[in-house]
């Protein structure tokens, strides 16, 4: 080795899983962790790891354009977040009240609230405001540590606006450091105007929204919300085969209230991820194992709903050896936060999950639901140099120390975009 751009080190302890996929069940556990670790990065790839005597060895007389001492903090992976509604005008604070003093949901959408009330900004919205209020989110979420996240349409409902938020999710992926990763879901919710006529909802998307959207290339995957009283299971099959034939990776909201099918469904039309999974049944979680799908568990939208039922994190792991990952599900309804910090201290105390199991659930298998896992997730040669810093002893103290921002920095494709809890110039 003759140069590299930059090396990382004064690493307390490194902790990464390792692989180019996801990883199953008992596998989520075992993570690679080195103690006074080192990390060599050139034009933006991780190129050595290891103990820090071992990478100083390889890079005895190479040129090394710059060193950064993390003085003794620990490192993982950059933090990858599969599922956020992150394109959306407007915010909802104006029904805490409503919902604190027992307003039932179907009352608050009767007065235009609830998920009608997000489609009307989201449709009068420019696509410039839609961008600034998603820019300032994505701030937030690469100050938590995450490096790459997927963004959902589905506050559009029309071909005009689910357009748009897609177009602004690009101009976001080119413009700010961390990279999105692209859904459409304009099979979200069923809008006002087609009320009481879901399968002349579902043919627009098919015959207008599903072409135009394929033709400009906006989106990598198709999303449908699989729910008793929204899309059934053969509307759920038919937009997400239809996706399939325009190039779009199925991914799917299944058993977030009732058991409908949505995992089956998942297994059946090869959907990279099934999300949410609170009601999902035995039969379910094996078809789930059977087609090789990740399932993404989204444990601040039970909590903020105040729900006492959580999804069965320890019997996906424990007996159908699926590989969990975890996310926000950061949207303005049910999930208002963009702290994956937040989610990893819930999927300890309401998952049950290891440290070293949501370690992995929030990289390598959060890289895998979005078909990202050969390129990011883990800290391994070759891949990409996105890497967390946390000012934090080990990794159980990150769901432990709870309510606070650990992150001290982050390294996005060998640059500092966040260093010392802040923004830097590069970001
Ligand atoms: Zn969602």
């Amino acid at each position: 080795m003759e140069q590299i751009d930059l090396l990382l080190t004064g690493i307390g302890c490194l902790y990464t899983p390792e692989g180019n996929g996801p990883r199953y069940g008992e596998e989520m556990g075992r993570i690679q962790e080195i103690a006074n670790a080192a990390v060599a990065i050139d034009k933006g790839k991780i190129v050595l790891v290891g103990h820090k005597d071992e990478v100083m060895a390889a890079l005895a007389g190479a040129a090394i354009r710059e060193t950064i001492d993390v003085g003794g903090r620990i490192v993982t992976p950059g933090l990858v977040d599969p599922h956020t509604h992150l394109v959306h005008g407007g915010s909802r604070e104006h029904e805490l009240a409503m919902k604190r003093s027992g307003v039932p949901y179907l009352d608050i959408l009767a007065k235009g609230g609830g998920i009608l009330s997000t489609v009307k900004s989201t449709r009068q919205w420019s696509e410039q405001e839609l961008y600034d209020k998603a820019y300032r989110s994505l701030n937030e979420m690469l100050l938590q540590g995450v490096t790459t996240i997927e963004a959902k349409s589905g506050y559009g409902l029309n071909l005009e606006t689910e357009l748009k938020q897609l177009r602004v999710s690009r101009r976001l992926h080119d413009t700010h450091p961390v990279d999105i990763a692209s859904t459409f879901m304009g099979a979200h919710a069923v809008p006002e105007e087609y009320k009481g006529r879901t399968e002349e909802f579902v043919a627009v998307i098919i015959e207008e929204m599903l072409p135009a959207i394929a033709a400009e290339g906006l989106a990598e995957f198709c999303d449908i919300f699989c729910e008793e009283g929204v899309f059934d299971v053969e509307q759920s099959r038919v937009i997400l085969m239809e996706g399939r034939h325009h190039g779009l990776i199925p991914k799917i909201h299944a058993d977030e209230i009732v058991a409908l099918g949505g995992s089956e469904l998942a297994q059946e039309v090869g959907a990279i991820s099934a999300e949410h999974l609170v009601m999902t049944t035995d039969q379910g979680l094996a078809s789930l194992a059977a087609g090789k799908v990740v399932p993404v568990l989204l444990p601040g939208t039970t909590f903020n709903l105040g729900l006492s039922q959580h999804a069965r994190a320890r019997d996906m792991i424990d007996k159908f050896r699926l590989p969990v990952a975890l996310s926000t599900d950061y949207n303005p309804g049910s999930c208002p936060t963009e702290s994956i910090q937040l989610i990893i201290m819930l999927a300890s105390l309401n998952l049950k999950m290891q440290p070293e199991e949501i370690l992995t659930a929030c990289t390598l298998n959060a890289a895998a639901a979005i078909g990202r896992a050969a390129d990011i997730g883990s800290i391994e040669v070759g891949k990409r140099a996105d890497l967390t810093i946390f000012d934090a002893p080990n990794l159980a103290y990150l769901p432990y120390h709870f309510g606070i921002n650990h992150t001290f920095g982050v390294i996005k494709n060998g640059m500092q975009v966040v260093w010392n809890r802040a923004l830097t110039a590069q970001a």
